[in-house]
């Protein structure tokens, strides 16, 4: 990323700010894979806190977290039942597939919300010939979808119908803690009813690095086993767990300001000609955007903001997503909403 932009591109972008950097640098350290890091040591037990489940391991990313918690929890040829939106079908290069031997049971959500019925109706019935249905993926928040927030009620509905079939239920909670700041609900509310969760702590919470996979204490010894076989035990990794706990410390209330930024933003894009935004679904610090009304695809409305100072993705074909963070200000992030509502004008007049 450039100085020159207002990124909002993807929370992904956000740099460890100065008190970060002199947390990885005053880090206590030791030999990860031998447990022996007091700096991981800490920032796994308080996520384990924060999430009320046993045990937690620190990984290299949030892919990481997914792949590992599918390869523990299912066996080849198992099928998983998750959103058609959801990172680990859309956006995980087929690791289900590849690494686990897993298929993916896709469901059409509302918003990348699905309910209890649409479970019931995606499981496999008990026969030879049958994919084996094991696990219930959910996403807080709903990336890709929108950025939605899981309805508390809508989850454990969800979790109680999948545990009454027999199925386990992980969440991929790269953005809980947006969820969270989104709603009036705690960490511990929205992951007491998965037994996997994961943070991300590279995302909204400005770590350079990794992210956190909790569960029981089974679960997790398992998912040591794996962390080894795809090379992601550390040694020194005090260092970055050191931006982790910073994060826990200093970026968390914070993320309640990234929601209410895009919120703005929306607000500004919400009406203008060329533009179409639906408010209803920008709960956290993401908004889609659909541009096809000016004349242009997103690729190319997304290079003519570029040319203009503002980075923001085109998603999909007609859709842009922009999402606000730690390393824009709600001026720039105002400014970036003026800039996208200017060049929406300019092309729906020419
Ligand atoms: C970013 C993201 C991931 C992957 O996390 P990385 O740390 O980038 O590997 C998984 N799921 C969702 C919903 C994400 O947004």
């Amino acid at each position: 990323m450039s100085d020159d932009f207002i990124d909002l591109q993807s929370d992904t972008q956000t740099r460890p700010t100065a008190g970060m950097r002199e947390a990885i640098a005053s880090a206590e350290v030791g030999d990860e894979q031998r447990g022996e890091d007091p700096s991981v040591n800490r920032l796994c037990e308080r996520v384990a806190e924060l999430l009320d489940k046993e045990a937690a391991v620190f990984l290299p990313s949030g892919c990481m977290c997914n792949n590992i918690a599918i390869l523990v929890h299912c066996r080849p040829g198992d099928a998983i039942i998750a959103d058609q939106s959801a990172h680990i079908v859309t956006t995980e290069a087929g690791a289900m597939a590849a690494l686990a031997g897993v298929m993916p049971e896709t469901v059409a959500g509302d918003r990348g919300v699905f309910s209890a019925e649409q479970v019931i109706q995606a499981i496999r019935p008990e026969k030879r010939s049958l994919p084996r249905t094991r696990m219930v993926a959910v996403e807080q928040t709903a990336n890709l979808a929108g950025g939605t927030v899981w309805p508390l009620e809508a989850l454990e509905a969800v979790a109680e119908t999948a545990h009454e079939k027999g199925l386990i239920v992980h969440m991929d909670g790269a953005r809980l803690l947006n969820a969270v700041a989104a709603s009036s609900h705690s960490a511990k509310a929205y992951s007491g009813p998965c037994d996997s969760v994961w943070l991300d702590l590279s995302k909204g919470l400005g770590c350079p690095v990794g992210g956190v996979l909790a569960g029981s204490a089974n679960f997790i010894e398992d998912a040591w086993r794996w962390k080894h076989r795809l090379g992601g035990a550390m040694r020194q990794a005090g260092v970055l767990a050191a931006a982790g706990l910073y994060a826990l410390d200093h970026h968390v209330e914070r993320l309640a300001e990234d929601n209410r930024n895009i919120r703005l933003f929306a607000e500004k894009l919400n009406g203008v000609p060329g533009i179409s935004i639906d408010l209803a679904l920008v709960q956290s610090n993401i908004a889609f955007f659909d541009v096809s009304a000016t004349g242009l695809s997103a690729a190319a409305f997304s290079e003519k903001l570029a040319a203009r100072g503002v980075r923001i993705g085109a998603q999909e074909p007609d859709r842009l997503r922009a999402l606000a963070h730690l390393d824009v200000t709600r001026e720039q992030v105002l400014q970036a909403g003026d800039i996208v509502v200017g060049l929406a004008r300019e092309l729906v007049q020419s």
